[in-house]
């Protein structure tokens, strides 16, 4: 006990959410028609997201970067808990899968915070950047393809303020990480990527073993 991160197990999952989720009709009605989609596996989990919320508010955040929105669970959440004048510039590509997002966005009344970007995330981030918006993101969430990590978080830092908070999803990859016999691309990139963040002195870190592994970086200088 205490030495190091218990294990979940499926009782025990079942009290933490009973015990700390606090859901609502809107969020309930997301998971499940996400999970009926054959990348449902790719939503966070609900706890996951009460969290990710917390730390908006801790964070006093009105400015959020988001890269990688898929049917919008994340989005909604840190949404519902950024100000009335808060916002959100969610990225994706996917037009099929960002159509359920707004719709959620619009069902639970914050879709006026949030701006969508239909575009490589790299894209939309380099325009924020060339528009002089250095600096001006208190958080930023990193949910996309893996092998573009260290370019998303390249520009994520620079687009937050210092003291803001970068949080990085899928940092376990479902325990592939420890498996030398995955030498699979999107592997490879969050071993690299872990590996490097590590040593990355322009911030401070904590790997979050919730959902997937959620690594934190609040940037130092
Ligand atoms: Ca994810």
């Amino acid at each position: 006990m205490g030495k190091k991160t218990l294990d979940l197990n499926d009782a025990l999952y079942e009290y933490l959410l009973k015990v700390s989720l606090r859901d609502t009709e809107v969020l309930k009605s997301l998971r499940e028609e996400t999970n009926q989609l054959e990348m449902g596996i790719m939503q966070i989990s609900a706890d996951q997201g009460q969290f990710m919320a917390l730390l908006v508010k801790l964070l006093n955040a009105r400015r959020i970067v988001e890269v990688g929105t898929f049917t919008g669970y994340s989005s909604l959440v840190m949404a519902q808990a950024l100000p009335g004048d808060g916002q959100i510039i969610a990225c994706d590509i996917s037009e099929e899968w960002t159509r359920v997002a707004k719709r959620y966005w619009k069902q639970a009344g914050v879709d006026h915070k949030i701006d969508l970007r239909l575009a490589p995330a790299l894209t939309t981030l380099d325009k924020l950047l060339a528009d002089g918006q250095s600096e001006s993101f208190d958080f930023a969430f990193i949910d996309a393809d893996k092998t573009g990590q260290q370019l998303y978080y390249e520009r994520c830092l620079m687009l937050i303020r210092s003291g803001g908070l970068i949080a990085i999803d899928n940092v376990l990859w479902g325990g592939n990480v420890v498996n030398p016999e995955d030498q699979s691309e999107d592997t490879r990139a969050i071993r690299e990527f872990n590996e490097f963040i590590l040593n990355d002195d322009r911030v401070d870190i904590s790997l979050v073993p919730v959902g997937d592994g959620l690594t934190l970086a609040r940037k130092t200088g």
